[in-house]
C-alpha cells in the first residue's frame, strides 16, 4: 500500500531502524510474537521513545493490541500509547477473513473492513476520536498522531486509511 501511495518506507527490526522516520506501522500478525521480538531487540523501549519524540503510529489488528493501554483475553504487556482497552481474538477465525462494509468519519463513502481473528475495543478514553464503528464497537480510532484499526486496511484495495495515517505522520 505504501508503494502504491509512492511513500518511502523501510522495515524496522532494530531500534536504529527508527532513525529519521516520521511514523511507523505496527502490522497485524500475532501480538505475542511481536512482543517477544520487540523485547529481544530492545524495540519496546525504543518505540516508547519514538512516541515521546512525536513519531506517528498506525497499528492494525495485532498492532492495535500492542498500542493499547490495557489488553484482555488474556492480559499481556503493551506499549500503552493509546487510551483504549482491547480484548484479543474477539471474532473471526485465524485463517478466515470476516469482511464488513461500514461508515467512517474519513469520508462520506463507506469503507471495506477485513477482520481476521480481530480484537474488540472494549472502551475508549476521553482523548480518543472514534473514526469508525462496526457492530457497536469502535474499530478505527485516533489519539493525536496515533491511529489504530482492528481490521486490515492493507488487505482492501482502498487506500483511505493509509492516506489518513500519512497525513497524521506529515503533521
Ligand atoms: N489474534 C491476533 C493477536 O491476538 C491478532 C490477529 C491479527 O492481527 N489479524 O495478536
Amino acid at each position: 500500500m505504501l508503494d502504491r501511495l509512492g511513500v518511502a518506507h523501510r522495515y524496522v527490526r532494530r531500534p536504529g531502524d527508527l532513525d529519521g522516520l516520521a511514523g511507523i506501522i505496527l502490522p497485524g500478525g500475532e501480538s505475542t510474537t511481536h512482543l517477544k521480538v520487540m523485547t529481544e531487540e530492545g524495540l519496546f523501549g525504543a518505540l516508547q521513545q519514538f512516541a515521546a519524540n512525536g513519531g506517528a503510529f498506525f497499528g492494525t489488528c495485532a498492532g492495535a493490541i500492542l498500542l493499547a493501554r490495557e489488553v484482555h483475553g488474556p492480559a499481556q504487556a503493551s506499549l500503552g500509547l493509546l487510551d483504549i482497552s482491547i480484548r484479543r481474538n474477539a471474532y473471526g477465525r485465524q485463517l478466515a477473513s470476516d469482511v464488513h462494509t461500514g461508515a467512517t468519519k474519513l469520508r462520506p463513502e463507506p469503507l471495506e473492513m477485513v477482520f481476521i481473528r480481530a480484537p474488540i475495543i472494549e472502551s475508549v478514553g476521553e482523548g480518543i476520536e472514534v473514526l469508525a464503528e462496526e457492530g457497536g464497537h469502535a474499530v478505527l480510532v485516533r489519539q493525536g498522531r496515533i491511529l489504530a484499526a482492528t481490521f486490515h486496511p492493507e488487505l482492501s484495495d482502498d487506500p483511505a486509511v493509509h492516506e489518513h495515517f500519512l497525513k497524521l505522520a506529515a503533521q
